[in-house]
């Protein structure tokens, strides 16, 4: 049981709830005695039940439903719902229980969240990948009854995220992939910014420590320069509002950390060269009787008669606003020093709107025109629908789904007039496909603003389009290399589907038939080395273009014969005694033993190309290692979806091999160069070079070497050494040479 000193804190902290719902939405008595009955049913639902940091376990429905009030916007039957959250799941009451008590609308919210935790919380399964994929899905299905469940699901997800602390360390590594992989998007699509921020630099701050210090350590470091600008940059907008009697809020931000860590990943530039971009934010309270919208522009145009715009860096968002529900005015300004500055245009309402997404929508009821409110049925209506396309694989779905929540948008009109958006991208098939899918398998082509186009044909913002059909077309698989909608995307598999079996199963016989001649059995080592070798990237799509004559099998044999790739490298050692299934149950640490096998291979990942020193973790697939650095895109997206084939790795000491790794040399281009470079790696160092390209252009000379090495502090070795000679500029390391 808790003590007295625990009961007046717990206390303390529903009395602050029930402020915040005071100033948040004005509830009657009646709300306010419905909230505190939640309450004390919660309390006692879950007496004496602790939190895996100690704390009362009450705490965490209390800080759900804080969020819920202030961050989300949400009202009482929510505040409700997210006080009992958790006690369908963890205790012995019952949906009924809580319908009879609240009513059934809290019951269907209460509902909502128990199933959408029971599918999201496979910590304590070790589900395959595809069961994993599945329980995502069976989340996503649980989206549609009521927007505020994913709402209260994301408050959840962000409180625990906020106390991820006290979690066992592969726990946190799993639980904030699954955030940055799923919650974030969903947040994003919401509309919820900062609840989406906030996810992403916790993801961060638990998925990779070192880098989310660093960040910190140089924003706070940088922090007094930067307002010293931002003052210089600020002070003549403000003298102009002030002139012309707008009333206003300005602010300088800065991109979070997650936004710039992602920003240096992709572009692999250092925390300097990202840090020159920040952002001012003018909120303005709107005058009565002029429109919002011409009140934005002509701050715009204030504001550039200060500093001049860069002219294709205007964004608007007034006029078409996102998907989302976004609306603001962006534009990029020259500032003094001439750096580059961002600002966003916006009124309070457009920023309420930004920050809190749909659940302000609700505050501001005479702009809630139907579209809006529309918008955001229609996608959850659109979800289900993928959702329940039969035939649908759950993995791939995953990826599809995620792609749609992420897209930024074109609209486009039809021939009456319409709008519609679609993912940023798109060509007119997907257009046909989300206009009807029958349209879409009958399509030849459109009237692209009156001028007859393909169906490749991507469309821009604006553009008008009819698409044109014709009874004897139907769906090709090349078409699948160009529609970039989900929708479009399965509509397509579906009609390719019936004819698409008969050529695998072809395909198997024809290859099944092949190996008996050669003495062999398909197993998965075999596949690992006829997928690349027959440029397939699974065994269905080999299947398919075997049985459908693409493909021939043409010197199967050397195939089948040769070592597997030469990047296959036996290494073994790994400190088996910390092999840890990830995804164990929380309740009992659990540590298992993989069963160890022989003959594991590890294969280092093309995409990242890891070498002993890097942060790494390893994919299980048969009894093939696959080894990612652990900031890989795609290892990221494994411990998301397939946990527990994720085993934690560590590089041993012992028996090294040698590792690919790639380089990149840039630098002044010179008589001679070539030579020293290669006396270097060959003469001096004595290494193994696979693979050396240079090219000279302008007088810059660019180089790359593929070469082995046998760890990261060697390869630290040569690249210091590579950078002594002369003219040349820069030495790095890239995770794979595309050429
Ligand atoms: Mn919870």
């Amino acid at each position: 049981m808790f003590s007295a000193e625990e009961e007046k804190l717990i206390r303390e902290q529903f009395d602050v709830l029930v402020e915040s719902c005071r100033e948040c939405f004005e509830p009657d008595e009646e709300d306010v005695a419905m909230i505190t009955s939640a309450f004390e049913f919660a309390h006692l639902a879950h007496i004496g039940v602790r939190r895996k940091s100690g704390e009362p376990y009450i705490y965490h429905p209390i800080a759900v439903a804080q969020i819920v009030v202030t961050e989300v916007g949400l009202g009482t039957k929510s505040v409700v719902a997210s006080l009992l959250h958790d006690v369908v799941e963890d205790t012995d009451y019952t949906v009924d229980d809580i319908a009879k008590m609240f009513g059934d609308r809290v019951a269907i919210m209460v509902d909502g969240l128990t199933k959408m935790k029971k599918a999201s919380d496979f910590a304590g399964k070790d589900g395959t990948y595809n069961e994993q994929a599945e329980n995502f899905k069976k989340m996503l299905l649980t989206l549609s009854e009521d927007v505020r469940v994913i709402m209260i699901k994301l408050a959840d997800r962000l409180h625990n995220m906020r106390t991820l602390d006290s979690m066992a360390p592969h726990k946190q590594v799993k639980i904030a992939s699954e955030t940055i992989y799923l919650f974030a998007p969903l947040a994003h699509r919401l509309g919820l910014y900062l609840i989406k921020t906030e996810l992403e630099d916790l993801s961060l701050k638990f998925s990779f420590p070192e880098d989310y210090k660093a960040i910190k350590q140089r924003l706070e470091q940088t922090e007094t320069s930067r307002q010293e600008y931002i003052a210089r940059f600020n002070s003549p907008i403000i003298d102009m509002l002030n002139k012309h009697g707008i009333e206003y809020e300005i602010t300088g931000r800065v991109k979070s950390p997650y936004s710039i860590w992602k920003k240096m990943q992709r572009k692999d530039i250092t925390l300097e060269e990202v840090f020159d971009l920040f952002a001012v934010r003018v909120v303005f309270k709107p005058a009565p009787f002029i429109p919002e919208k011409s009140q934005c522009w002509h701050v715009y145009s204030l504001i550039t008669d200060i500093y001049k715009p860069k002219p294709d860096r205007l964004r608007d968002w007034i006029n078409i606003p996102k998907a989302n529900g976004y609306e603001s005015l962006h534009c990029t300004v020259m500032g003094p020093d001439g750096m580059w500055a961002e600002v966003q245009i916006r009124s309070q309402r457009m920023n309420d709107i930004a920050e809190r997404g749909f659940a302000a929508h609700w505050k501001y009821k005479e702009y809630n025109n139907d579209s809006r409110e529309g918008e955001i049925d229609k996608w959850i209506k659109e979800v289900r629908n993928a959702l329940n396309w039969p035939t649908q694989d759950a993995v791939e779905f995953l990826d599809e789904f995620k792609l749609n929540l992420y897209a930024s948008e074109v609209v486009v009109f039809t021939p009456k007039g319409e709008t519609r958006t679609l993912a940023k991208g798109a060509v007119v098939l997907d257009l046909a496909y989300e206009i009807h899918t029958r349209l879409g398998n009958k399509a030849i082509g459109a009237k692209v603003n009156h001028k007859i186009q393909p169906l490749d044909t991507v469309l821009m913002n604006g553009d008008q389009v009819e698409i044109l059909t014709s009874n004897n077309a139907v769906p090709k698989v090349e078409w699948l290399k160009y529609v970039v909608t989900a929708k479009a995307q399965q509509c397509i598999k579906s009609a390719l589907k019936g004819r698409s079996d008969d050529s695998v199963k072809n395909g198997i016989q024809i290859f099944d038939k092949a190996l008996r001649g050669l003495n062999t059995k398909p197993t998965g080592a075999l596949f690992k080395k006829v997928l690349p070798a027959y440029d397939c990237s699974n065994k269905e799509e080999f299947y398919s273009k075997l049985g459908s004559g693409i493909i021939t099998l043409d010197g199967l044999d050397r195939v089948v014969k040769s070592s597997a790739a030469s990047k296959i490298v036996k290494y073994w050692s790994v400190g088996l005694s910390k092999l840890r299934i990830f995804g164990d149950s929380s309740k009992n640490e659990q540590i298992t033993d993989l069963h160890i096998v022989d003959d594991i291979s590890y294969i280092m990942a093309d995409c990242c190309s890891p070498i002993p020193g890097d942060d790494v973790m390893g994919h299980k697939d048969g009894n093939i290692i696959t080894v990612h650095k652990k900031s890989c895109p795609n290892a990221i997206k494994l411990v998301a979806q397939d946990g527990a084939n994720v085993v934690p790795i560590e590089w041993s000491s012992q028996k090294v091999k040698s590792y690919l790794t790639h380089l990149e040399i840039r630098g002044l281009d010179r008589i001679g160069i070539l030579v020293d470079l290669s006396h270097l790696l060959t003469t001096q160092l004595g290494l193994n070079i696979r693979k050396l390209h240079v090219e000279s252009h302008d007088g810059i000379f660019e180089g790359y070497v593929t070469l082995y090495v046998r760890s990261r502090a060697d390869l630290q070795d040569i690249i210091n050494k590579l950078s002594t000679i002369k003219s040349v500029g820069k030495v790095k390391r890239v995770d794979n040479i595309i050429m």
